[in-house]
């Protein structure tokens, strides 16, 4: 599990790594919101722990930036500030939770624990700025709402299950038109098309790549 901290005050990163660390996290740390959105965008984390008065950009706007490009990483928040309307800015800026300072280093582990859990139990899958709720059947794209006919759902459902391993093209088949059917394998390349252009996935290295001769992978950059 590898987790982001992004904040300024170098005796709580280093407090924070080595604690984290030490707890079996892998942790990378960043000093301003500018690096941290950055680095925060630039490969997966399992969870971001953000500080709400950063250099360069606040941990308010690093969390709304980051939410157009990510709906999964869990946020959560250091904040010294403690009225009920901050926390709201928050939680409405795409947060999953906040933290006051100072803290003790058991409840925010506790609380990070939360976050990998309910992710975990979430109905929501999620790729990037996509976000699929298999209990609503409901699509986002950066907030906005995608329609997929069925078989694009499923087909998204079965590549998000199964995010970072390859698919091979008989297993997409099988799972989402069924193996007694008599598809020829090239409908999966059809749909897989129409998936992209629905979700804005341009270029072949956006989030849903083809391994040729093999099958597909969804992954995050
Ligand atoms: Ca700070």
């Amino acid at each position: 599990m590898r987790i982001l901290v992004i904040e300024d005050e170098i005796g709580i990163t280093s407090f924070l790594k080595q604690g984290l660390e030490e707890e079996g996290y892998e942790v990378e740390l960043a000093y301003d919101g500018i690096s941290g959105l950055e680095k925060a965008l630039s490969r997966h984390y399992d969870l971001v722990l953000a500080d709400w008065m950063l250099p360069g950009k606040t941990g308010i706007e690093v969390c709304r930036a980051f939410r157009k490009e990510n709906q999964g990483t869990p946020i959560i928040f250091l904040t010294a500030r403690d009225t009920v309307q901050d926390a709201v800015y928050g939680l409405q800026a795409g947060a999953n939770d906040y933290i006051r300072k100072p803290f003790h280093f058991d409840e925010l582990l506790e609380r990070i624990r939360v976050q990998l859990r309910s992710q975990a139990d979430s109905p929501v899958l999620t790729l990037g700025p996509v976000s699929l709720n298999i209990e609503t059947h409901k699509v986002l794209n950066k907030e906005e709402e995608v329609s997929l006919t069925q078989k694009e759902f499923s087909l998204l459902e079965f590549l998000l299950r199964n995010k970072g391993k390859v698919c091979k093209r008989n297993r997409i088949l099988d799972a989402v038109w069924g193996h007694d059917a008599s598809y020829d394998s090239g409908v999966i390349d059809v749909y897989i098309n129409a998936l992209r252009k629905k979700l804005n996935f341009h270029r072949e290295e956006d989030y849903i790549q083809t391994i040729r001769g093999v099958g597909y992978i969804a992954n995050e950059k």
